[in-house]
């Protein structure tokens, strides 16, 4: 090991053990003891399984920390349409946090998307640069708050658009109608079954009613931000999801973060430690992207998936306006927004 990993492995260890030592509040632990236990058996973990084992230092240590991002993108496939406003969750982990004073005047939830800036002019980019996919989401808000969602989708059917969303669910049983007018994916992020867990993520006890919603969704996909909170009940969501045989796609995403590389650092250790386990474990079955790789777990396609390291692309719209042609949403805001 190179005496750069060697600093980056101590690096992981130190905030893993400031963690729990509460000199420093890291990510979602500042309120909630059972974090600070899995930060500590963490610790534990990293300790016996990673600086003692000569062969894991060498398989999984390079991995660990590496957040340089792929430069060599494809061209692209998709579009986002990124809502900016107020979400009624509050994940630690929220990519909105990168640049949360940039964002805060910033809400469009009640706007009318005919009074969004530049949003024809960025649907006729779509047009030129033949992207015909488009994904509604949220910035740091979720796509069911918006206002005018189902007219939205409307109005961009009407133009031949197809359109997708990403939402945390919790508004899901309210608005199924409007969800499955979406002949792309609805994709719901589903990152543990405990309410506690939940809480210690999305600072909400209270979870959706998951059997219902996804019985009900003709298009459902799963995303799991596998983090320190979650880390350890990974197997029990897959086992869960296995059931429903309309889930054709789950996706199990490292965070990503321009800004907050140091305070996350912890979560990204999680995400490889248990990857680790999987692809020692699970047949790998393909790789897309360039780096995403997909395991078959329980009868189910599950995707590793570091955004940094893919080469997927697409075009990023923003309802305040900017218009990005980067991938990489925090980079592309930074860079177009006025
Ligand atoms: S649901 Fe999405 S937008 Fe809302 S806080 Fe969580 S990560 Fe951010």
């Amino acid at each position: 090991m190179s005496k750069s990993q060697h600093i980056m492995v101590e690096k992981c260890v130190i905030d893993l053990i400031i963690i729990h030592g509460e000199t420093k509040p890291v990510g979602g632990f500042k309120h909630f003891t059972p974090g600070k236990l899995i930060a500590q058996t963490q610790a534990n973990y990293f300790f016996e399984n990673i600086l003692k084992s000569k062969v894991k230092e060498k398989m999984i240590v390079g991995q660990y920390i590496n957040t340089d991002k792929n430069r060599n993108r494809d061209s692209y496939s998709f579009a986002n349409i990124n809502l900016l406003g107020r979400c009624n969750v509050d994940c630690f982990f929220c990519l909105g946090k990168d640049i949360k004073e940039e964002l805060r005047p910033h809400n469009q939830l009640d706007l009318h998307f005919k009074e969004w800036r530049n949003f024809w002019d960025f649907l006729e980019r779509c047009r030129t640069e033949k992207v015909g996919k488009l994904y509604i989401t949220g910035q740091n808000t979720d796509s069911l708050l918006y206002k005018y969602l189902d007219e939205l989708i409307d109005h961009l059917h009407s133009l031949e658009f197809k359109v997708g969303l990403r939402t945390n669910g919790y508004l899901a049983l309210e608005k199924m109608h409007t969800i499955n007018k979406c002949e792309l994916s609805a994709g719901y992020s589903i990152h543990t079954l405990s309410p506690l867990t939940n809480r210690m993520i999305m600072r909400r006890k209270d979870i959706p009613d998951w059997a219902r919603i996804i019985s009900l969704t003709e298009r459902p996909r799963v995303s799991i931000v596998l983090n320190r909170c979650n880390q350890h009940e990974l197997f029990n969501v897959l086992d869960y999801l296995k059931n429903f045989i309309n889930i054709r796609y789950i996706q199990v995403r490292r965070i990503s973060t321009d800004t907050r590389i140091e305070e996350l650092t912890p979560d990204m250790v999680a995400y490889e430690q248990v990857y680790s386990q999987v692809r020692n474990i699970f047949p790998l079955k393909k790789t897309l992207w360039g780096d995403a790789e997909v395991y078959d777990i329980f009868g189910k396609d599950v995707v590793f998936w570091r955004t940094v390291k893919t080469s997927v692309n697409s075009l990023n719209y923003f309802t305040d306006g900017t218009v990005s042609d980067m991938y990489f949403i925090v980079e592309g805001y930074k860079k177009y927004c006025k």
